[in-house]
């Protein structure tokens, strides 16, 4: 299948849709950073069952990545996401230029009390305490990318479960003509999220990177568990991870899916997310599945 047009603009995006929005079609919309997998694919295939028109959007996000981080080292594989996206469905691929997304200078953006939207409290825990200009670089990108689109329905993997909690805190607070729909994490066989950033990892990495899986696994069925305790659950997995030397942990708790905070008094069937982030080598993993309380 032939690759799919690329728009580079937001007047040329808006053209291009004309005809599905005059029809009353809907459309559907994959934010990615490229370098797709079939995590992503996963997202196009939802959209394309869906919506009439489907745009996959491809762009390497400056202002989610802090000084030191790997920005230039990103993989970029434009041509194979584009027929990666053709063959999954996507109509149209929006490739913008960093000058085209942040016209007033992307590094004035990033500057204090420049940054127009705030990502929200759920944006401060967990990846906030580690990376905390990651969420509001997202929140930005992500609220110019849904203005460029128009009205949609957005696609998000609940690999970056905390960033699908701080793309909803925004969509509400700013009123945007969004529904955000979130779509299950797609695993290797042996249950590593498919990750761009898995191509970091030394085979001896990637032969331990699955303990981060297995571990949340064993964590949700410890909270399921009636006189199940948190500290004892989140020590114990934080214990499985540490006996995996190659891997250096970050976090690895148990909270409330929405605020990502500790849970308050959970009752039996509340819902619960376990989450990770662990360090493998140049490789940061991040991971979490649901669970319910015991
Ligand atoms: P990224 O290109 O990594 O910024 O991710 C773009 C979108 O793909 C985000 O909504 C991610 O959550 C989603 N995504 C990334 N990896 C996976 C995966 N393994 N399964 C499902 N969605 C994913």
């Amino acid at each position: 299948m032939s690759p799919v047009p690329v728009t580079r603009t937001a007047d040329e995006l808006a053209d291009h849709l004309e005809g599905v929005r005059a029809g009353g079609g809907a459309v559907g919309f994959v934010p990615t950073m490229g370098a797709l997998h079939r995590g992503h694919a996963a997202l196009v295939d939802a959209a394309a069952a869906v919506c009439d028109a489907v745009v996959v959007s491809v762009f390497v996000n400056p202002l989610q990545f802090a000084p030191g981080e790997d920005l230039d080292a990103y993989p970029r594989t434009l041509d194979a996401d584009l027929a990666l996206a053709a063959d999954h469905g996507a109509t149209v691929a929006f490739v913008p230029t960093v000058d085209a997304m942040y016209p007033e200078g992307d590094d004035r953006v990033a500057a204090d009390g420049v940054r127009r939207v705030d990502p929200g409290p759920v944006a401060l825990p967990l990846e906030g305490e580690g990376r905390p200009t990651h969420f509001a670089g997202v929140a930005e990108v992500v609220a110019r990318l849904f203005v460029a689109v128009g009205p949609c329905h957005a696609f998000f993997g609940e690999k970056d479960f905390q960033q699908l909690q701080v793309v909803r805190h925004l969509v509400a607070a700013l009123g945007l003509p969004v529904d955000v729909v979130g779509c299950p994490t797609v695993r290797d066989a042996d249950g590593l999220a498919l990750s761009s950033r898995n191509a970091y990892l030394t085979p001896a990495e990637r032969a331990a990177a699955p303990v981060l899986h297995r571990t949340l696994c064993d964590g949700a069925e410890a909270v399921g568990r009636p006189g199940w305790d948190r500290a004892t659950v989140e020590a114990d997995m934080a214990a499985a991870i540490a006996a995996e030397p190659t891997g250096a942990l970050e976090y690895v708790v148990v909270v409330d899916p929405t605020t990502l905070l500790p849970p308050e008094a959970p009752e039996p069937g509340d819902a619960l997310r376990l989450l990770v982030a662990c360090r493998f080598g140049r490789a940061r993993l991040i991971d979490n599945v649901p669970a319910l309380a015991g």
